[in-house]
Protein backbone atom coordinates (compact mmCIF):
# COMPACT_ATOMS: atom_id res chain seq x y z
CA UNK A 1 0.00 0.00 0.00
CA UNK A 2 3.05 2.84 0.99
CA UNK A 3 6.37 2.17 -0.16
CA UNK A 4 9.08 4.87 1.10
CA UNK A 5 11.65 4.31 -0.78
CA UNK A 6 15.30 5.89 -0.32
CA UNK A 7 13.44 9.18 1.43
CA UNK A 8 15.48 12.55 1.73
CA UNK A 9 13.53 15.55 3.50
CA UNK A 10 14.69 18.80 4.36
CA UNK A 11 12.52 21.29 6.56
CA UNK A 12 14.18 25.13 7.06
CA UNK A 13 17.52 24.19 5.34
CA UNK A 14 18.41 21.43 7.40
CA UNK A 15 18.05 17.69 6.45
CA UNK A 16 15.60 15.88 8.59
CA UNK A 17 14.93 12.48 6.64
CA UNK A 18 18.29 10.89 5.98
CA UNK A 19 16.95 8.10 3.64
CA UNK A 20 14.17 6.35 5.23
CA UNK A 21 12.80 3.04 3.74
CA UNK A 22 9.46 1.73 4.92
CA UNK A 23 6.90 -0.52 3.36
CA UNK A 24 3.30 -0.57 4.60
CA UNK A 25 0.86 -3.55 3.42
CA UNK A 26 -2.89 -3.35 3.46
CA UNK A 27 -4.21 -5.02 7.19
CA UNK A 28 -1.18 -4.10 8.95
CA UNK A 29 -0.55 -1.88 12.12
CA UNK A 30 3.04 -0.57 12.20
CA UNK A 31 4.09 1.40 15.20
CA UNK A 32 6.72 4.21 15.05
CA UNK A 33 8.96 4.24 18.13
CA UNK A 34 12.38 7.05 18.43
CA UNK A 35 14.13 9.74 20.36
CA UNK A 36 12.30 13.29 20.29
CA UNK A 37 13.34 14.81 17.38
CA UNK A 38 14.22 11.95 15.25
CA UNK A 39 11.89 12.58 12.40
CA UNK A 40 8.55 10.85 13.07
CA UNK A 41 6.39 13.58 12.59
CA UNK A 42 8.12 14.68 9.77
CA UNK A 43 7.42 11.37 8.17
CA UNK A 44 3.45 11.61 8.99
CA UNK A 45 3.39 14.98 7.75
CA UNK A 46 5.08 14.24 4.45
CA UNK A 47 2.98 11.72 3.77
CA UNK A 48 0.10 13.28 4.50
CA UNK A 49 1.55 16.19 2.29
CA UNK A 50 1.67 19.31 4.75
CA UNK A 51 3.67 22.42 3.27
CA UNK A 52 6.90 22.86 4.18
CA UNK A 53 8.72 20.28 4.05
CA UNK A 54 10.87 19.75 0.65
CA UNK A 55 11.41 16.64 -0.28
CA UNK A 56 15.03 16.34 -2.34
CA UNK A 57 15.26 12.63 -3.24
CA UNK A 58 13.66 9.39 -2.91
CA UNK A 59 10.07 8.42 -3.61
CA UNK A 60 6.44 8.06 -1.70
CA UNK A 61 4.67 5.27 -3.38
CA UNK A 62 0.63 5.00 -2.66
CA UNK A 63 -1.15 2.24 -4.39
CA UNK A 64 2.02 2.90 -6.89
CA UNK A 65 1.11 6.25 -7.23
CA UNK A 66 3.43 8.76 -6.95
CA UNK A 67 2.17 10.14 -3.61
CA UNK A 68 4.54 13.54 -3.95
CA UNK A 69 2.71 14.63 -7.01
CA UNK A 70 -0.10 14.67 -5.27
CA UNK A 71 -1.85 17.33 -3.39
CA UNK A 72 -2.94 17.53 0.51
CA UNK A 73 -6.21 17.29 -0.88
CA UNK A 74 -5.78 14.47 -3.29
CA UNK A 75 -4.12 12.50 -0.86
CA UNK A 76 -6.97 12.46 1.61
CA UNK A 77 -9.40 11.82 -1.18
CA UNK A 78 -7.35 8.83 -2.08
CA UNK A 79 -7.36 7.65 1.83
CA UNK A 80 -4.76 8.59 3.63
CA UNK A 81 -5.61 10.87 6.62
CA UNK A 82 -3.03 11.88 9.14
CA UNK A 83 -5.11 12.56 12.51
CA UNK A 84 -5.31 16.32 13.19
CA UNK A 85 -4.59 17.01 9.91
CA UNK A 86 -7.77 19.17 9.75
CA UNK A 87 -6.68 22.67 11.75
CA UNK A 88 -6.35 21.92 15.34
CA UNK A 89 -8.58 24.56 16.03
CA UNK A 90 -11.26 26.31 13.44
CA UNK A 91 -12.96 29.07 15.93
CA UNK A 92 -16.87 28.87 14.24
CA UNK A 93 -17.04 25.99 12.84
CA UNK A 94 -18.85 23.15 14.63
CA UNK A 95 -17.46 19.60 14.46
CA UNK A 96 -20.22 17.51 12.97
CA UNK A 97 -20.56 20.05 9.62
CA UNK A 98 -16.41 19.39 9.40
CA UNK A 99 -16.60 15.73 9.76
CA UNK A 100 -20.23 16.08 6.93
CA UNK A 101 -18.30 18.00 4.68
CA UNK A 102 -14.89 16.05 4.62
CA UNK A 103 -16.95 12.69 4.52
CA UNK A 104 -19.44 13.93 1.28
CA UNK A 105 -15.74 15.20 -0.29
CA UNK A 106 -14.76 11.76 -0.39
CA UNK A 107 -18.22 10.58 -1.56
CA UNK A 108 -18.43 12.59 -4.20
CA UNK A 109 -14.44 12.33 -5.53
CA UNK A 110 -15.61 8.61 -5.49
CA UNK A 111 -18.33 9.16 -7.94
CA UNK A 112 -20.87 8.56 -5.03
CA UNK A 113 -24.06 10.42 -3.91
CA UNK A 114 -23.67 12.93 -0.82
CA UNK A 115 -24.74 10.66 2.06
CA UNK A 116 -28.41 11.70 3.40
CA UNK A 117 -28.47 13.90 6.74
CA UNK A 118 -30.55 11.08 8.16
CA UNK A 119 -27.65 8.09 7.39
CA UNK A 120 -25.26 10.37 8.60
CA UNK A 121 -26.59 11.43 11.91
CA UNK A 122 -26.98 7.45 12.57
CA UNK A 123 -22.96 6.93 11.15
CA UNK A 124 -22.14 9.41 13.75
CA UNK A 125 -24.05 8.57 16.68
CA UNK A 126 -23.08 4.91 16.38
CA UNK A 127 -19.43 6.07 16.53
CA UNK A 128 -19.89 8.83 19.38
CA UNK A 129 -20.77 6.72 21.62
CA UNK A 130 -18.75 3.79 20.88
CA UNK A 131 -16.24 6.52 21.53
CA UNK A 132 -17.95 7.57 24.97
CA UNK A 133 -18.40 10.94 23.91
CA UNK A 134 -21.59 13.05 24.61
CA UNK A 135 -23.51 14.37 21.70
CA UNK A 136 -22.93 17.89 22.21
CA UNK A 137 -19.18 17.25 20.80
CA UNK A 138 -21.19 17.34 17.33
CA UNK A 139 -22.39 20.96 17.93
CA UNK A 140 -19.10 22.92 19.57
CA UNK A 141 -16.72 24.12 17.25
CA UNK A 142 -13.99 21.91 15.94
CA UNK A 143 -11.55 21.33 18.93
CA UNK A 144 -12.07 24.84 20.59
CA UNK A 145 -11.66 24.46 24.11
CA UNK A 146 -11.44 20.67 23.68
CA UNK A 147 -9.35 19.15 26.32
CA UNK A 148 -6.51 17.05 25.33
CA UNK A 149 -8.32 13.50 25.86
CA UNK A 150 -11.08 15.52 24.17
CA UNK A 151 -9.56 15.79 20.93
CA UNK A 152 -7.59 12.51 21.06
CA UNK A 153 -11.09 11.05 20.85
CA UNK A 154 -11.99 13.61 18.44
CA UNK A 155 -9.48 12.60 16.23
CA UNK A 156 -10.07 8.69 16.36
CA UNK A 157 -13.32 9.78 15.74
CA UNK A 158 -12.86 11.75 12.55
CA UNK A 159 -11.08 8.53 11.34
CA UNK A 160 -14.31 6.31 12.14
CA UNK A 161 -16.34 8.52 10.22
CA UNK A 162 -13.81 8.93 7.12
CA UNK A 163 -12.18 5.57 7.16
CA UNK A 164 -9.26 6.30 5.63
CA UNK A 165 -7.27 3.51 3.90
CA UNK A 166 -4.04 4.59 5.81
CA UNK A 167 -4.96 6.29 8.92
CA UNK A 168 -2.02 8.00 10.61
CA UNK A 169 -2.14 8.77 14.61
CA UNK A 170 1.00 11.05 15.61
CA UNK A 171 1.27 10.19 19.77
CA UNK A 172 -2.56 9.72 20.35
CA UNK A 173 -1.96 8.26 23.76
CA UNK A 174 -0.18 11.42 24.87
CA UNK A 175 -1.36 13.30 27.96
CA UNK A 176 -4.38 10.40 28.00
CA UNK A 177 -5.82 9.03 31.22
CA UNK A 178 -5.44 5.18 31.25
CA UNK A 179 -9.80 5.18 30.76
CA UNK A 180 -9.08 7.56 27.92
CA UNK A 181 -6.11 5.48 26.36
CA UNK A 182 -8.54 2.13 26.55
CA UNK A 183 -11.60 4.44 24.77
CA UNK A 184 -8.95 5.75 22.49
CA UNK A 185 -7.36 2.30 21.80
CA UNK A 186 -10.18 0.03 21.32
CA UNK A 187 -11.48 2.96 18.14
CA UNK A 188 -7.84 2.27 17.07
CA UNK A 189 -8.46 -1.56 17.57
CA UNK A 190 -12.49 -1.55 15.51
CA UNK A 191 -10.15 0.27 12.57
CA UNK A 192 -8.10 -2.49 12.18
CA UNK A 193 -9.08 -4.45 9.02
CA UNK A 194 -7.43 -6.61 5.98
CA UNK A 195 -7.90 -3.56 3.56
CA UNK A 196 -6.28 -0.58 6.19
CA UNK A 197 -3.28 0.30 7.39
CA UNK A 198 -2.38 2.19 10.32
CA UNK A 199 0.69 3.76 11.10
CA UNK A 200 1.21 4.87 14.87
CA UNK A 201 3.80 6.83 16.26
CA UNK A 202 4.44 6.57 19.53
CA UNK A 203 7.04 7.13 22.34
CA UNK A 204 5.47 4.11 24.90
CA UNK A 205 4.90 0.64 24.66
CA UNK A 206 1.72 0.92 27.15
CA UNK A 207 -0.47 1.97 23.85
CA UNK A 208 1.57 -1.34 22.32
CA UNK A 209 -0.59 -3.68 24.92
CA UNK A 210 -3.46 -2.14 23.54
CA UNK A 211 -2.92 -2.25 19.94
CA UNK A 212 -0.77 -5.00 19.09
CA UNK A 213 1.39 -3.99 16.07
CA UNK A 214 2.41 -6.32 13.40
CA UNK A 215 5.72 -4.38 13.02
CA UNK A 216 7.33 -1.77 15.10
CA UNK A 217 9.96 0.80 13.89
CA UNK A 218 12.98 2.52 15.48
CA UNK A 219 13.62 5.94 13.46
CA UNK A 220 16.61 7.58 14.63
CA UNK A 221 18.26 10.41 12.96
CA UNK A 222 16.21 10.86 10.22
CA UNK A 223 16.45 6.29 8.73
CA UNK A 224 14.53 3.44 10.20
CA UNK A 225 17.39 1.43 11.85
CA UNK A 226 15.86 -1.77 13.31
CA UNK A 227 12.83 -3.15 12.53
CA UNK A 228 11.01 -6.23 14.37
CA UNK A 229 7.80 -7.58 15.54
CA UNK A 230 5.93 -6.56 18.81
CA UNK A 231 8.73 -8.16 21.15
CA UNK A 232 11.22 -5.03 19.65
CA UNK A 233 8.75 -2.35 21.67
CA UNK A 234 8.95 -4.61 24.98
CA UNK A 235 12.75 -4.53 24.22
CA UNK A 236 13.02 -0.56 23.95
CA UNK A 237 11.27 -0.21 26.78
CA UNK A 238 13.35 -2.05 28.97
CA UNK A 239 16.66 -1.06 27.69
CA UNK A 240 15.67 2.63 25.72
CA UNK A 241 16.97 3.56 22.56
CA UNK A 242 20.90 3.27 23.18
CA UNK A 243 21.53 0.14 22.12
CA UNK A 244 19.61 0.44 18.83
CA UNK A 245 22.34 3.20 18.01
CA UNK A 246 25.32 1.44 18.76
CA UNK A 247 24.19 -1.63 17.15
CA UNK A 248 23.30 0.39 13.79
CA UNK A 249 26.66 2.15 14.04
CA UNK A 250 28.51 -0.83 14.84
P1 LIG B 1 9.90 13.59 16.17
O1 LIG B 1 8.48 13.60 15.77
O2 LIG B 1 10.59 12.30 15.88
O3 LIG B 1 10.12 14.01 17.58
P2 LIG B 1 10.11 15.76 14.27
O4 LIG B 1 9.81 15.11 12.97
O5 LIG B 1 9.06 16.54 14.93
O6 LIG B 1 10.69 14.64 15.25
O7 LIG B 1 11.36 16.70 14.11
C1 LIG B 1 12.60 16.27 13.55
C2 LIG B 1 13.57 17.43 13.53
O8 LIG B 1 13.11 18.39 12.61
C3 LIG B 1 13.72 18.15 14.85
O9 LIG B 1 15.08 18.46 15.01
C4 LIG B 1 12.89 19.40 14.68
O10 LIG B 1 13.41 20.45 15.44
C5 LIG B 1 13.00 19.66 13.21
N1 LIG B 1 11.79 20.29 12.67
C6 LIG B 1 10.60 19.71 12.51
N2 LIG B 1 9.69 20.55 12.00
C7 LIG B 1 10.36 21.72 11.83
C8 LIG B 1 9.99 23.01 11.32
N3 LIG B 1 8.75 23.25 10.90
N4 LIG B 1 10.94 23.95 11.30
C9 LIG B 1 12.20 23.70 11.71
N5 LIG B 1 12.61 22.52 12.19
C10 LIG B 1 11.70 21.54 12.26
MG1 LIG C 1 9.08 16.02 18.18
MG1 LIG D 1 6.78 14.07 16.77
Amino acid sequence: MLEVKDLHVTVEGSEILKGLNLTVNPGEVHALMGPNGAGKSTLSAVIAGKDGYEVTSGEVLFEGKNLLEMEIEERALAGILLGFQYPVEIPGVKNIYLLKAALNAQRVARGEEEIPAPEFMKLVREQLSFMKMDGSFLQRAVNEGFSGGEKKRNEILQMLVLQPKLAMLDEIDSGLDIDAMKVVAEGINSLRNADRAILMVTHYQRLLEHIVPDRVHVLVDGRIVKSGDKNLAHELEARGYEWVLEESAA
